[in-house]
């Protein structure tokens, strides 16, 4: 098939905030579609879109989905092709994360823990690969987690969650790599966004110590160069991946976790 429209177009979920705001920000400065997505109504995901479209050239567009419900990742990709015509880039990044004992953790926490990062990735990579295929060109980018690498205690559905997202990582990357498509998990240490800074309070209460002792002794401790994260190194390495010279990068996790994993 010729590539007639040479303006590529991303899709990256949950980027109302966090990592996957800074990763839609660089891929709008690089002239990207983008299409921007959270479960929030547009009205208060307004801040983080005008964000996302400071130097953007191409279009930047929120699409709303519960990425917990059901299939919505599959009406998802497609309402995006059919806003920009093609997806290039898929980055499943939406994820959500709940600190509890196992034998105290909700099984709704489960299922929605599982399903918006999970199930949610298996849906918009079914419905992005044919396009992807017909072009004979893709990237795919799911964010795992150090903890798809490691465990900690009283986060059994995450870990047992992002452990799976590499799973489906290795078997996606296998199953196109011969067709000019790529997949790769990223997998994140302690990057200081909302949602470590809303686990601050659940980390002190299950471990009955001050926020400021969960930040030394729980979150940076596995960390060797006791720093966050920053969300725009996730992003660069986003672009990285997206890019021509990444094309023989398939069916592996990145991890950019401070030394962690290196334990
Ligand atoms: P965040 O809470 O700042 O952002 C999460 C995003 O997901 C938001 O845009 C939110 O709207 C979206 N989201 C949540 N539920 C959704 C749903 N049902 N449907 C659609 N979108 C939904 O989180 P973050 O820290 O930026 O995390 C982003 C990803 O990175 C997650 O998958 C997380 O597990 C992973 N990660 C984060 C860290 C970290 O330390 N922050 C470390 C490793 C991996």
């Amino acid at each position: 098939m010729t590539d007639t429209n040479p303006q590529k177009a991303i899709l990256v979920t949950g980027s109302t905030s966090g990592i996957g705001q800074a990763i839609a920000k660089k891929f709008a400065a690089l002239g990207y579609d983008v299409a921007v997505n959270g479960f929030e109504p547009e009205a208060d995901v307004a801040a983080a879109v005008a964000d996302i479209s400071k130097g953007a050239t191409g279009q930047v567009a929120y699409f709303q989905a519960d990425l917990g419900a059901g299939a919505a990742g599959f009406d998802l990709v497609n309402a995006v092709i059919a806003k920009f015509g093609r997806l290039d880039v898929l980055v499943n990044n939406a994820g959500v994360q709940k600190v509890a004992p196992i034998d105290e953790l909700p099984p709704e926490d489960w299922d929605r823990i599982r399903a918006i990062s999970l199930d949610s990735a298996f849906h918009c990579i079914r419905a992005a690969l044919p396009g992807m295929k017909a072009r004979k060109a893709g990237r795919i980018i799911n964010i795992s987690s150090a903890h798809g690498l490691r465990a900690s205690p009283f986060k059994s559905a995450y870990v047992a969650t992002k452990h799976g997202v590499i799973g489906l990582t290795k078997t996606v990357a296998l199953e196109v790599a011969e067709m000019g498509i790529t997949c790769n998990a990223i997998c994140p240490g302690y990057v200081w966004t909302p949602l470590v800074e809303r686990q601050l309070n659940d980390q002190a209460k299950t471990h009955n110590m001050s926020p400021e002792d969960v930040i030394r002794n729980i979150m940076l401790a596995p960390q060797p160069t006791k720093q966050f994260v920053q969300p725009e190194e996730i992003a660069e390495l986003s672009a990285y991946l997206a890019s021509d010279w990444a094309r023989s990068i398939t069916g592996t996790s990145i991890s950019i976790d401070g030394g962690w994993t290196a334990k």
